[in-house]
This record gives structure tokens, C-alpha cells and sequence, in this order.
């Protein structure tokens, strides 16, 4: 019966007082779309590209990334689609694109935007796709920059997209100093999207790939939390949006205290959806805003869920 009353909440997602919180999904390609749609998705807010490069020795070729970039679009014709750049290196290594030197530390090396950086003529070739995808399509297609540390690197990666006809090209919160100085990534950026899930990992020290230490990896720790509202208020400063789209999005307590936080949209994998969707419907965005508040006053992960929660009676 709760499986009925939790799909039975349907359209855009929206908290219980009007206040509209697109829900978007997370997918690796062209074959995460039907559940995307299933689901209820209102557009993708963060597309892996990784898979097209996963197994091999040479990049894909324009028309074969135009054609996956193409597909996901379509299928959103009404709303948007943020492609995320290759994001090589550390959890995600790829023979086709190894770092330049042995990594002792690859969630430390060069990966992300920093690889791109060393490769320049891989994004390029990823950007003109993508443009290329997007003039052919009605969907709103928004790029956006893995593993992003500096303003700098945020200034270098709009400029990047900038000349290939791409507008507003968003970057990923997911390093601390990122989240700290936002308001001078925003300055560069369309929109910052805050990735929980490696944001996690370098908050706490915490390699994501070590089942010792998931304790550490808990986007609940008030830490976590407290550089998601940085994020977000610096996103505001410069009247940014700035979604989540780490898997944090996908826990319905969490996803009421993210846009308590700020969060002005929640990606995640689509079965989450519906369940985020109903948690939503049942609250204010004032009792997200208070939920938020008693995460943030809490010292400990399970303090802070249970203070959030106080505040979000229409949870089950
Ligand atoms: C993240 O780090 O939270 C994220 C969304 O990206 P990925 O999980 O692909 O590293
Ligand atoms: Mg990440």
C-alpha cells in the first residue's frame, strides 16, 4: 500500500507550499533514459559520458558521441539535460586517458577537469559534439566540469564551452575549496551542481572505495551539510541555481534538509524519484529550512538525521 501512495504523487516536484524543486535524474547513457522517464524525471541533471570512453583505446568518434549526446536530449525535448565532461581518473580510471604519471593518491591526482586541462583537444572534441547535439535537438542542453577546485579552472572551462557555442556552462562542487569560495566560481559559472558524493569523500579524508570507512562516507556529517549552504549561498550571491545531484538526493529526509540548505534542484538515480517527490509534497519549504537548521546544529550524522527528521513529520 505505501508503494501505491508514494507513486500516486506525481508531476514536477514541488514542496507542500508551491515552492518548485525540479527533480532530475542521473543516467550513464542512452540506456538509463526509460527509467529516467518511468520515473517521473523532469529532465537528466547529471549525465555520466564516461561510458563512451569506458574500453578503449582511442577516443569515440564525433558522430558516434553526437549520436549518445542526441538521444538523451530527445528524449527531454521540454526540459533540461546536463551532460557532465569526461570525468576520468581516481574511482573512474580509463586506458584511454591515463593520468601522466603514477598516482599514489588518484582520488588526489589528475583527474576530472584537470585531465581535460592536459588534454585540451579531448574536450574540444566532446564540446563540438555536444553543440553539435544540441543545434540538432529541442532539448535545453547544459554542460558542466567535473572535479572543479579553482575560479580559475571555473573561468577556463566557460571560456572553453563559450567557444564552442555553448552557453552557461555550470561546474561541480564536489572538492571543499570549491564549496568554500562558490561565490567566485559562480561569478564564472551558469549554475553549480553539488556532487555529494566525492564532496563527501575529500570533506571527511574518506576514500568512497574503502568499506571501512562508509562511516565517513555519510553526506549526513553536519560538515557535509554546512559546505552544501556554502554552496548554495554562494550560488545565490551572484542569483545562480545550484542542484545536488550526488546520491544524497536520493535519501527523502536528506533531500526535504538539501533544500532546506538551498538546494534549487535534486538529481539522483531514478527509482529515488518517487519517494523524493512524495517527501517533498509533504512539507513547506519553511519546514525544510528548519529541518535543515537542526542537521546543521547536530554534531554527528545520526544526531542530525534525527533532528531533521523532528521536523519533517509527513516522513515515514
Ligand atoms: C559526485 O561525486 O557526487 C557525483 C555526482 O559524481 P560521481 O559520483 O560520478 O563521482
Ligand atoms: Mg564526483
Amino acid at each position: 500500500a505505501r508503494q501505491v501512495a508514494l507513486s500516486a504523487v506525481t508531476g514536477p516536484g514541488s514542496t507542500a507550499d508551491g515552492y518548485a524543486v525540479p527533480l532530475l535524474a542521473n543516467v550513464g547513457g542512452p540506456h538509463d533514459v526509460a527509467a529516467a522517464l518511468e520515473y517521473g524525471a523532469e529532465g537528466i541533471g547529471l549525465y555520466r559520458t564516461e561510458f563512451l570512453f569506458l574500453d578503449r583505446a582511442e577516443a569515440p568518434s564525433a558522430a558516434e558521441q553526437e549520436a549518445a549526446y542526441l538521444e538523451v536530449l530527445d528524449a527531454f525535448p521540454g526540459g533540461r539535460v546536463i551532460v557532465r565532461t569526461l570525468d576520468a581518473g581516481a574511482d573512474k580510471p580509463l586506458a584511454f586517458l591515463p593520468p601522466g604519471e603514477h598516482e599514489p593518491n588518484p582520488a588526489l591526482g589528475e583527474r576530472g577537469v584537470r585531465l581535460l586541462r592536459a588534454h585540451p583537444e579531448v574536450l574540444a572534441a566532446q564540446l563540438t559534439a555536444l553543440a553539435a547535439a544540441a543545434a540538432r535537438s529541442a532539448g535545453a542542453l547544459r554542460v558542466m566540469a567535473p572535479m572543479v577546485a579553482t575560479a580559475e579552472e571555473a573561468a577556463w572551462f566557460a571560456a572553453a564551452c563559450d567557444a564552442a557555442g555553448l552557453p552557461a556552462a555550470g561546474v561541480m562542487v564536489e572538492v571543499p575549496s570549491a564549496a568554500l569560495r562558490a561565490s567566485d566560481l559562480a561569478a564564472h559559472a551558469g549554475f553549480l551542481s553539488v556532487g555529494t558524493n566525492d564532496l563527501t569523500q575529500y570533506a571527511l579524508a574518506a576514500d568512497r572505495q574503502l568499506g571501512a570507512l562508509t562511516g565517513l562516507q555519510d553526506a549526513w556529517q553536519p560538515a557535509v551539510l554546512d559546505l552544501v549552504a556554502l554552496a548554495a549561498g554562494g550560488a545565490a550571491e551572484h542569483g545562480r541555481p545550484c542542484g545536488v545531484c550526488g546520491e544524497a538526493a536520493a535519501d527523502p529526509a536528506l533531500a526535504c534538509v538539501l533544500v532546506g540548505l538551498g538546494a534549487t534542484s535534486l538529481s539522483m538515480s531514478a527509482p529515488a524519484l518517487p519517494a523524493v517527490r512524495a517527501a517533498l509534497s509533504r512539507h513547506t519549504r519553511e519546514q525544510c529550512v528548519l529541518a535543515a537548521g537542526a542537521a546543521r546544529a547536530a554534531t554527528g550524522p545520526e544526531d542530525a538525521r534525527a533532528a531533521a527528521r523532528s521536523h519533517l513529520p509527513g516522513l515515514a
